[in-house]
């Protein structure tokens, strides 16, 4: 898919999702992992700010090479300034305050200005996956991306498989819309386990709602998902007859069931290291 494309695919799915008062993030960022945050720090721990963890990966050697021309500015004991960083959508932003205490010379001054500007520049042309040569890639219509081509391709599969993901949600909440109420805003994103779960609870619903003709007076009110464990209410119009009733929560206490054990194992997976 062409970048418009997956621009329009995602803005799509946004519309779409906010129609039905659904959740959705689709994104393809990445943060510092913590040996990479530590090797910034490592080349200037007084210029080291916490903005720095929430920018990716393949800038750690461009912010280390800022944080030591900074640093270089220093004299004897005074840190040179306190600089905090920004992401936009023309690369990394930095925000400097300068020390009052330094002998700021014109020279010193250009710089520091130098120093931000290359930042910035440097940003706009290495992969913030890898550090190789990138470009910016518009992606998604929140940030502009830098990536080198093999992450261009990667990012793109990724986005679009999410957005594929996503309609297909919008689908599903569609073909089941007549089992919320109106404005509801049920949200069905619950744990990956849960999903296949909550999904053929609501279309065995769906099918005796349908088939009993008994659209709008069947409404499914809650699906919490708690600690993996999930949990649904169904509201009944008092027409409905009793044995429909205990047809419906048989599917409920059904789901329940499955999704007790279902949790139960997904926690075992997690501490099986503890047996
Ligand atoms: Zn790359």
């Amino acid at each position: 898919m062409h970048s418009q494309g997956l621009i329009d695919a995602q803005r799509k799915a946004k519309q779409a999702a906010s129609q039905l008062n659904l959740k959705v993030e689709i994104e393809v960022e990445g943060t510092m992992k913590q040996e990479k945050i530590d090797r910034v720090r490592a080349a200037a721990p007084d210029l080291f700010h916490s903005s720095i963890a929430s920018l990716p990966d393949g800038w750690t050697d461009i912010m280390t090479t800022f944080l030591q021309d900074v640093s270089d500015l220093g004299e004897g004991m005074l840190t040179p300034a306190e600089v905090r960083f920004e992401r936009s959508a023309s690369g990394v932003k930095a925000f400097i305050c300068p020390n009052p205490d330094m002998q700021w010379t014109e020279a010193k001054a250009l710089q520091l200005i130098n120093a931000q500007r290359q930042l910035t520049i440097s940003s706009q042309h290495t992969c913030e996956d890898c550090g190789a040569d990138g470009h910016l890639v518009p992606l998604g219509d929140r940030v502009r991306f830098v990536f080198c081509q093999k992450h261009e391709d990667r990012a793109r599969q990724k986005l679009t498989e999410q957005v594929q993901a996503f309609d297909e949600r919008i689908r599903f909440r569609s073909e089941t819309s007549f089992l919320f109420q109106k404005h509801s805003n049920i949200w069905l994103h619950v744990s990956d386990h849960n999903t296949p779960i909550l999904r053929e609870a609501l279309l065995n619903i769906k099918t005796i709602v349908e088939e009993r003709d008994l659209i709008g007076k069947i409404h499914v009110t809650k699906i919490i998902d708690s600690e993996g464990q999930l949990f649904l209410s169904v509201r009944y119009d008092p027409l409905v007859d009793v044995a429909t009733r205990l047809d419906v929560d048989d599917i409920v206490h059904h789901a329940q069931r499955l999704s007790d054990e279902a949790s139960l194992k997904a926690n075992r997976g997690v501490s099986c290291d503890d047996a």
